[in-house]
């Protein structure tokens, strides 16, 4: 039997709702006192407050505006770092921490008020987020977390016992999970054509198909060379995070790009989607390679992500084994069909947080680690504000060393590796977690 309906597609199915566009004509690319570099919701975030503080302002992207992981992402939005407290303040120190902490409470907020401010409609909720304990080991570490937050007088969501389970998710796969008050979700298209509409009528030029090549420093500013053109810009803020090339290699040699793929469901017969997420949250897993899914804004089919490859495998390819993955979690889906399944690149760090800083004169905002659509939608933000000369915004981020390894040179030949071991170790935590 193909999972496959009949017109199914290779495009992410919020593409439906808002597919991405082009810019302006080349022609009219002139110099510019600022030129952000990537148009997703890391620059675009760039270019609106840039331009509506009155700059002169030009975003250009090497693919469509819209193209890239800002729409083709889950749209669930994690608020807290992943890196826990007590790590950063024994790698970076208390107050960097302290910082890193304030950073993350900023972009909560700056989210909620930039979807307001510009009146954005994409289905912005701040419903909390669930995370299903793949094992009993991994829900007594979610109840301690509970625990010391508490006794540290932080109250940051509720244990949900594997009695309850069924409230949150209809499946038998979990032990119980955690639900995080801080987490929500949105439609990541609707948002990013809000933020493009935004950008343009602040005053920002947005250009398309136009791929820097190389950024040189000239006199207080920068030549940008494009194919067959160069610019001048007295500020560059770089926003490309997965997608980074040659362009820009410092960044590059910093950052871990990897392919997550997503499928969506048909629409499923009423109330389906609804009865199998009650919690009408977002869902992830304590897994090394997790599971991420939610219901569509509709509330009509199951969209559900992950990396069904290390390998770089097309989207149809990787659709068959993510279908199998959703059928571990729902097996009533197991007949279910697809309607869309698509991939993106998202970028980790080596040291697994956002960073955002200035690099020979160009700034940067990168490395989602699991919470970009809020982290990176601030982190551009900022990066603006730095560039026009308010460094005090960033609390902690900036401080955080931007490491590498030696000879990394931004092709990670060891994620397959890497990738199935720890696939390979989330397997044997279960086995074993059965037999305790
Ligand atoms: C399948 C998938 C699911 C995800 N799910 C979630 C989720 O649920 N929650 C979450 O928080 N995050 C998620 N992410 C990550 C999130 O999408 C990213 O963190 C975020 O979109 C990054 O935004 P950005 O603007 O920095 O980069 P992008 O949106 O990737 O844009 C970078 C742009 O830079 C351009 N570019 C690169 N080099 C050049 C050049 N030389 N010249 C011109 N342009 C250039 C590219 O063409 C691209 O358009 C997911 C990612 C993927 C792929």
């Amino acid at each position: 039997m193909t999972v496959f309906s009949d017109g199914f597609v290779e495009t992410p199915y919020w593409w439906e709702a808002a597919a991405p566009e082009e810019g302006r004509p080349h022609s009219e690319l002139r110099d510019v006192d600022f030129l952000v570099i990537g148009a997703g919701l890391t620059g675009l975030n760039a270019a609106i407050t840039l331009a509506g503080a009155g700059c002169d302002v030009a975003v250009v992207d090497a693919r469509l505006i819209g193209e890239a992981a800002s729409t083709r992402n889950g749209g669930q939005i994690r608020a807290e770092s992943k890196v826990a407290t007590s790590e950063l303040s024994r790698r970076f120190g208390e107050d960097v921490a302290r910082g890193v902490l304030a950073d993350f409470t900023a972009g909560r907020t700056f989210l909620a008020e930039r979807i307001a401010a510009l009146g954005i409609d994409c289905d912005y909720q701040w419903t909390g987020f669930f995370f299903g304990a793949h094992t009993r080991r991994d829900h007594l570490a979610q109840q301690l977390r509970h625990e010391k937050a508490k006794a540290a007088g932080r109250v940051i969501g509720a244990v949900v016992p594997p009695s309850e389970l069924a409230s949150e998710v209809k499946t038998s796969l979990y032990h119980g999970g955690y639900l995080y008050f801080d987490g929500g979700q949105l439609h990541p298209a609707r948002y990013h054509a809000g933020l493009r509409r935004a950008a343009v009528s602040a005053g920002a030029k947005l250009f398309s198909r136009l791929p820097v090549q190389a950024i040189i420093r000239d006199g207080a500013g920068f030549l940008v060379r494009f194919p067959g053109a160069d610019i001048r810009a007295r500020q560059v803020i770089l926003a490309t995070n997965g997608y980074t090339d040659q362009a820009a290699t410092w960044i590059r040699r910093r950052l871990i790009p990897a392919r997550s793929y997503m499928i969506a469901t048909e629409p499923l017969a009423p109330g389906l989607a609804e009865a199998l997420i009650p919690g009408g949250r977002p869902v992830a897993d304590t897994k090394r390679i997790l599971y991420y899914f939610r219901t569509s804004p509709d509330r009509q089919r199951i969209l559900f992500g992950g990396r069904a490859s290390f390998s770089d495998d097309g989207a149809r390819t990787a659709a068959m084994r993510l279908h199998g993955f959703m059928t571990n979690v729902f097996p009533e889906l197991a007949k279910t069909k697809l309607s869309h399944a698509w991939y993106g690149n998202f970028a980790l760090a080596f040291d697994w947080l956002p960073h955002v800083g200035v690099h020979e004169g160009v700034h940067y905002a990168c490395g989602c680690n699991g919470s970009g659509v809020m982290m990176l939608s601030y982190l551009g933000h900022a990066a603006a504000l730095r560039a026009m000369g308010q460094p005090g915004v960033i609390k902690g981020l900036d401080r955080v060393p931007f490491r590498t390894l030696p000879t990394y040179d931004g092709r990670p030949w060891f994620l397959p590796v890497v990738g199935n071991a720890y696939k390979i170790r989330d397997g044997w935590n279960r086995l074993t977690d059965r037999a305790a």
